[in-house]
């Protein structure tokens, strides 16, 4: 368990709770979105091509604000924060940023990357005081992983960027991403080799975020045939959550020989559990990850709001929150419009 942070520049932490009583206790920050990758289940080149707009630079929240905001959210019970993306390390000097966020103390602070810049950022993150890192790969086929990608990125560079991460002393989890008729080949394989390398992997199901991947329900291999296929050659039993509100359902080797995570957000929604807010890059505070509108926190910094406005305008949002959209889910409430993941940060 981890220590409750003392924020740094309020009195005490207050516990905020939205209508369904849910704390708020991870944040994730998009400090982008733009990415080097164009995975067709999260980017497709045809949406995000040469015309896309992305954000301008001055759009961005910067360093600054991030910090500025994140210490507010702390200050209402905060206790982890994710930097992410789009692909965070295509941020310039990011860790500068992981730098000031470092001295909130007792925060766990962890970064997800595709591991693509790894090689040459792993060190100057540690340095900085990034706790560890979590590396999405989809496949060890390369024509598998490269048709996911779509951007010819082979699996070889992203297992450089694992190692380098490692030895640069930061503990690494993967991610895999499961798409029927695309990857599930692949389970078995990336189970074999990162039980064999000791990092936790994670299985995550193939979700309908933003509008733009063309989801169906067909295209989601659910937890149970994942876990199913494992146990059938690696002998695995349900293990304990690590915390309330976890993500991943965590199932270890019978032989002790690790763990695997599998995040069934389709499946078995885990909505009631969730603590989770979402900055986006340019400021926008999301209550969920299916939200299709954000709460512009960007203009309250800029509009120069002292602390205690942003801190009870975030507490104010919180409290009302309804989301609930996994456990809402239908064929229907695929159509809905939603954020894209890679700008409200995934
Ligand atoms: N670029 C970074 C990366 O690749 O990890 C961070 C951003 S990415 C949006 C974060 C995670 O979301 C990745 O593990 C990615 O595979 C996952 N993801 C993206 N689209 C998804 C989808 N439609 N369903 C499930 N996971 C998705």
């Amino acid at each position: 368990m981890l220590r409750r942070p003392r924020p740094a520049r309020y009195s005490e932490t207050v516990s905020v709770r939205d209508t369904l009583g849910r704390p708020l206790r991870d944040l994730r920050v998009s400090v982008t979105d733009r990415c080097n990758f164009r995975c067709v289940y999260c980017m497709p080149k045809e949406v995000f091509g040469r015309d896309y707009r992305f954000l301008d630079r001055r759009e961005l929240l910067s360093f600054e604000e991030i910090d500025r905001l994140a210490r507010a959210f702390v200050a209402h019970g905060v206790e982890k924060i994710r930097i992410t993306g789009g692909e965070p390390l295509v941020r310039r000097d990011l860790e500068r940023l992981i730098e000031k966020l470092a001295t909130v103390d007792g925060l766990d602070l962890t970064l997800t990357t595709n591991g693509s810049l790894l090689p040459q950022k792993a060190q100057a993150l540690r340095d900085a005081g990034l706790r560890r890192v979590t590396v999405s790969l989809d496949s060890l086929d390369d024509d598998v992983f490269t048709a996911l990608n779509d951007v010819d990125f082979p699996v070889e560079r992203v297992l450089e960027g694992i190692d380098a991460a490692e030895e640069a002393g930061l503990p690494v989890k993967v991610n895999m991403v499961v798409k029927r008729g695309a990857n599930e080949d692949s389970i078995l394989p990336m189970a074999r080799l990162f039980r064999e390398r000791g990092h936790i992997l994670r299985f995550i199901e193939y979700m309908d975020v933003g509008h733009s991947n063309g989801w169906r329900l067909d295209d989601v291999v659910p937890a149970a045939e994942i876990v199913a296929a494992i146990d059938a050659e690696l002998p695995i039993e349900p293990a304990e959550p690590n915390y309330r509100g976890e993500v991943a359902k965590r199932w270890r080797y019978r032989d002790g020989s690790g763990e695997i995570g599998v995040i069934a957000s389709v499946t078995q929604p885990f909505c009631g559990d969730c603590t989770r807010a979402r900055l986006s890059a340019e400021g926008r505070l999301y209550t969920c990850l299916f939200g299709m509108r954000g709460h512009d926190l960007r203009a309250l910094v800029r509009g120069g709001a002292a602390d205690r406005v942003l801190h009870d305008e975030i507490g104010r949002l919180w409290g009302r929150r309804t989301d609930r959209y996994s456990e809402i889910r239908s064929a229907n409430t695929a159509d809905l419009p939603k954020v894209e993941m890679s700008y409200i940060g995934g």
